[in-house]
């Protein structure tokens, strides 16, 4: 009984590791990239940055100045991916979606609403939706 439940854990850890590994680096790479070239418009400063494999979310802010992103950015396209990035940034200077986030949203991503739209729809219905399953919030 204890040796097939180890087993089942061993063969889904294995699994795992082997799947998302590559597209993890790639997605930290990415992210960081990325992360570096936003920041040089808001100067915030964040703690660690978490790559993560969630099935609810792009992104997320923890009150201790934290990023954690979803490894899966990296198949979207590249302005929403950047618009993922500027969220969790700015909500390091306003952790909340006021008006004064969206503001700082807007200084650099002029058209993020049409962004917000595009990603609700993907997450919702579009070909993401194998990949994701379910809405993904920021
Ligand atoms: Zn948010």
């Amino acid at each position: 009984m204890i040796f097939s439940w180890y087993r089942k854990k061993k063969k889904k850890y294995t699994r795992k590791r082997t799947s998302n590994s590559v597209a993890r680096i790639q997605a930290r790479l990415f992210i960081h990239e990325r992360l570096t070239y936003w920041n040089q418009f808001y100067n915030f400063s964040y703690k660690r940055v978490f790559i993560k494999n969630q099935k609810t979310r792009w992104g997320s802010c923890s009150k201790n100045g934290n990023l954690n992103f979803n490894y899966k950015i990296i198949y979207l396209p590249p302005h929403l991916a950047d618009y993922i990035i500027v969220h969790e940034l700015c909500h390091l200077g306003e952790f909340n979606h006021s008006k004064r986030f969206w503001n700082l949203v807007e200084k650099t991503i002029p058209e993020y609403a049409r962004c917000k739209n595009e990603l609700r729809t993907i997450s919702q219905n579009g070909f993401h939706q194998q990949l994701f399953r379910s809405t993904i919030k920021v």
